[in-house]
């Protein structure tokens, strides 16, 4: 599941396999740039901002300009040496393809891309929240946004990247299950909005640089979570089994009873 973590490696590995390289050739295989060609073009930098990938370029003519992709649920960049079997995912499923004299990077399934004057990166990421993985992670600015809206539960809230940025399901229920808060808890209910907040930012940042993400201290197949993904099996620390219900627009996990409701308090 592509979370703050994963896209943070994400950039990291193209950071490595491109940046200042110079682009001898690119392939687009989507509608909205199937006629550009990046062939001259130098890669500055890539980054991540939440969720969203920032590949830096500066054109022959200096411009610069940002290729910016998101992975939502099901996209994946993969940076192969020249030459080497293209192993990740179907054929289909490939949107673009960036080769250097060392490398080739290759885009699959990507969402939103688009190319934008780096000068204008904030028109796509400009109404993210702070980055829990960000150089520039504002703690207090992400709990001050979350408690602006009161009345929404925290599982919805957790996940809103205008609040913070890097939050995906995973970590939501996560992050939840170890405070003891249920995911239907009106934000302004809970106990201790900036202690979750800092949880969830450790969380994320111990899954930094690894791609198998664990909640729970353990790197081992079916252990690397307390409730996501594990529902009917009993809760690590009460045995109650984990339920599994939709929350918004995803399914949320959690211990009714590490978990009680707390809408009254
Ligand atoms: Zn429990």
């Amino acid at each position: 599941m592509p979370e703050g973590d994963t896209v943070w490696n994400t950039a990291r590995v193209l950071h490595r396999a491109l940046a200042g390289a110079r682009l001898t050739g690119s392939d687009f295989r989507v509608p909205q740039l199937a006629t550009t060609d990046l062939t001259g073009w130098t890669v500055r930098e890539s980054a991540s901002r939440g969720k969203h990938l920032l590949l830096r370029l500066t054109a022959p003519d200096d411009a610069r300009w940002t290729l910016h992709s998101h992975l939502r649920m099901d996209g994946a960049w993969r940076a192969y040496a020249p030459g080497e079997r293209w192993s990740g995912r179907p054929a289909h499923l490939i949107r673009v393809v960036l080769r250097t004299p060392g490398a080739v990077a290759v885009g699959y399934h990507l969402h939103e891309l688009a190319l934008v004057p780096t000068g204008k990166e904030d028109g796509l990421v400009g109404h993210l929240g702070p980055d829990l993985l960000g150089p520039d992670w504002d703690p207090t600015e992400a709990v001050r946004r979350l408690a602006g809206h009161p009345e929404q539960t925290i599982g919805e809230a957790l996940l809103d990247q205008r609040n913070l940025a890097g939050v995906g399901n995973l970590y939501k229920c996560e992050v939840l299950f170890l405070r003891g808060v249920s995911p239907w808890t009106p934000v302004g209910a809970v106990p201790d909005l900036p202690a979750t907040v800092a949880l969830a930012q450790r969380l994320l940042a111990a899954n930094r640089g690894r791609w198998t993400q664990s909640t729970t201290g353990s790197l081992h197949r079916g252990q690397t979570s307390y409730v996501y993904g594990r529902r009917a099996q009993p809760c690590r620390r009460c045995g109650t089994a984990i339920r599994k219900e939709e929350l918004g627009e995803r399914v949320t996990y959690w211990c009714p009873v590490c978990q009680p409701e707390q809408s009254d308090t």
